[in-house]
């Protein structure tokens, strides 16, 4: 009896060590982040996460409200996703991509909230099919009717714009938390050379190429193809989602055998289906051109500078290009 209860005391005493030394831990982390310390960041889809870790660096704690895996462009929020909007001390989005992140700003994210739009110079546009067949759709009101073009989002693909918008995000965090201000513009120095470094080799390995046509089943990739002297036959538009009409499909099929095109690209987070459909009538090959919309267990590489290098190797191969 006496000796359980001792075994009792040693093991309760243990454990109140064990929790004492923890919760401390915990405690010292929570003052921190409470006291001007750790800036809370929310950012909308993965691109603009990991700006924001590369410029935020240790003084941030960044969560995506795209979760790994699933595709951003028709985000739905959850209730505890809009109020972490409300929470954070930075929220980060790309406005007029994803309808439920802006309206999540306009209602919760008031000065806190940094549109990346201006800084990423958006200034392509293409025909967005899907949000135009469900034209009349109370989640898509406002937007453009069918065969109207819209302002193309994925800016993110030619790396020297997801530089500007690290610079931009550098200004951003030093008016939230003025102390580091010299540290978020050291590391957005560090992160344009990483994307001036990717850029180079972009434009080294696409500079003579046998064909200079993208096929792609999601027209993603209309900034790359813009830096880098390319073209984009979009078969799909710019949401991945979208069904194609047979007569776009016979046109694309058309096109790739006119112009001897070898390859279909499809991406990771949508069926390849369309791609295959289109390469099974012409004789094409597919391979995966990464949109770069998530990283998840499809990507071929953990972060944006490795997936951006799998798909240069792919373009490479695909094109081909010596
Ligand atoms: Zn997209």
């Amino acid at each position: 009896m006496s000796r359980w209860t001792l075994a009792l005391i040693t093991v309760t005493g243990f454990t109140l060590a064990a929790c004492g030394s923890s919760s401390t831990d915990t405690a010292a982390g929570a003052g921190e982040s409470a006291d001007g310390g750790v800036l809370t960041v929310v950012a909308s889809f993965y691109p603009l996460q990991y700006a924001a870790e590369q410029v935020g660096g240790d003084a941030v704690a960044v969560t995506n409200l795209t979760k790994p895996g699933a595709e951003p462009h028709d985000l739905e929020l959850k209730p505890q996703d809009v109020a972490s909007v409300a929470d954070a001390d930075l929220v980060v989005y790309l406005s007029g991509f994803q309808p439920a992140v802006d309206e999540a700003v306009a209602s919760e994210g008031g000065d806190r909230a940094f549109d990346v739009a201006p800084a990423a110079r958006l200034d392509l546009t293409g025909v967005d099919e899907e949000h135009a067949e469900e034209e009349g759709d109370e989640e898509h009101a406002g937007e453009e009717a069918a065969g109207e073009e819209v302002t193309d989002p994925h800016f993110w693909l030619d790396p020297t714009r997801l530089a500007d918008v690290g610079d931009a995000l550098a200004e951003k965090l030093a008016a939230a938390d003025p102390e580091r201000a010299d540290t978020f513009t050291a590391n957005a120095a560090a992160f344009r050379q990483d994307l001036e470094a990717l850029d180079t080799e972009l434009a080294a390995g696409l500079g003579s190429c046998a064909s200079n046509d993208i096929v792609t089943s999601h027209q993603a990739f209309g900034y790359l193809a813009q830096r880098y002297g390319m073209t984009q036959v979009g078969i799909t538009g710019l949401s991945p989602e979208a069904e194609p009409d047979a007569a776009t499909m016979a046109e694309v099929a058309d096109f790739v055998i006119e112009n001897k095109v070898a390859t279909i690209y499809y991406e990771t987070l949508v069926s390849p289906a369309v791609a295959e459909t289109v390469a099974a009538e012409t004789g094409a090959k597919t391979a995966v051109l990464d949109p770069i919309e998530g990283i998840g267990d499809e990507s071929a590489a953990q972060d944006y500078l490795g997936v951006m290098r799998a798909n240069l190797a792919a373009l490479k191969a695909g094109q081909p290009c010596p």
